[in-house]
């Protein structure tokens, strides 16, 4: 049964159409990964399902409910870009707690829940710390807290893994599926790196065009390319 489905999506930028009647079924606790070349409409893709942009057609449903047309910070779907945008000037620990804290959380609930998604990357001895002291690695992953700790239904990644060297990113890929069954969250990643897709993810979604070419399991897609 699905769990996020788009339902002849189609998205566009005025006249440029970068998504064309677009129909995916995400099952509950799936890694996805969305695979394809440059300019395909992955970006555009996550887009829409984060809520940044509205489809010019088509709809998009989440955990029973049709969430087309739902705020952005209504609709339980996290993001994690790829620069990390994180604060700077604030410590590890209050990075993690920024979002919670927005929606009211405070005291010993908060310190909690930040602790535990901490720990979850690995990452509890570096709460006091800043986050540029940290490596590449280590910033992806308080990103990779920062949207965990909020309990998203869906979690967004846009090419999460890019920005590392080539060790980091066998490192964190290993976390990135860790945590991802840990937590049992349903995550989407963007990558152009077949590698990568075949890798991590439960099934892949190639795109070409706006449109999938294909979809299955890293071993289906690796076998019949
Ligand atoms: P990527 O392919 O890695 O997602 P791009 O380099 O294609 O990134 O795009 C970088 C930024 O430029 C994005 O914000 C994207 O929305 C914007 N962009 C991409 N293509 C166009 C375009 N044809 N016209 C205007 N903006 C664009
Ligand atoms: P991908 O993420 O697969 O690289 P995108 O979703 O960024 O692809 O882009 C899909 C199409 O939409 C491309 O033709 C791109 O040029 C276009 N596009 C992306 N962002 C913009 C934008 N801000 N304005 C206009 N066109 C855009």
């Amino acid at each position: 049964t699905s769990f996020l489905t788009l339902d002849k999506l189609s998205l566009a930028y005025g006249n440029t159409v970068a998504v064309k009647d677009l129909d995916l079924d995400i099952r509950k606790g799936e890694l996805l990964a969305l695979l394809g070349p440059s300019g395909c409409g992955k970006t555009t893709t996550m887009r829409s399902i984060a809520g940044l942009m509205t489809p010019v057609g088509g709809r998009i449903r989440l955990d029973g409910a049709d969430i087309t047309r739902v705020a952005a910070n209504k609709r339980a779907v996290g993001l994690v870009f790829q620069s990390y945008a994180l604060f700077p000037h604030l410590t590890v620990f209050e990075n993690v707690a920024f979002g919670l804290k927005l929606k009211g959380m405070r005291g010993a609930e908060l310190e909690a829940k930040v602790a535990s998604g901490l720990k979850s990357v690995g990452l509890a001895a570096f709460a006091d710390r800043k986050t540029p002291e940290l490596s590449g690695g280590q910033q992806q992953r308080v990103a990779l807290a920062r949207s965990m700790v909020m309990e998203p239904k869906v979690l967004l990644l846009d090419e999460p893994l890019s920005n590392l060297d080539a060790r980091l990113r066998l490192e964190m890929r290993t976390e990135l599926q860790r945590v991802q069954k840990e937590s049992g969250v349903t995550m989407i990643f963007v990558t152009h790196d077949q590698v990568e897709a075949l890798a991590l993810a439960d099934r892949i979604v190639v795109m070409k065009n706006g449109a999938i070419e294909q979809i299955g399991t890293p071993e289906e897609i690796y076998n019949h390319p």
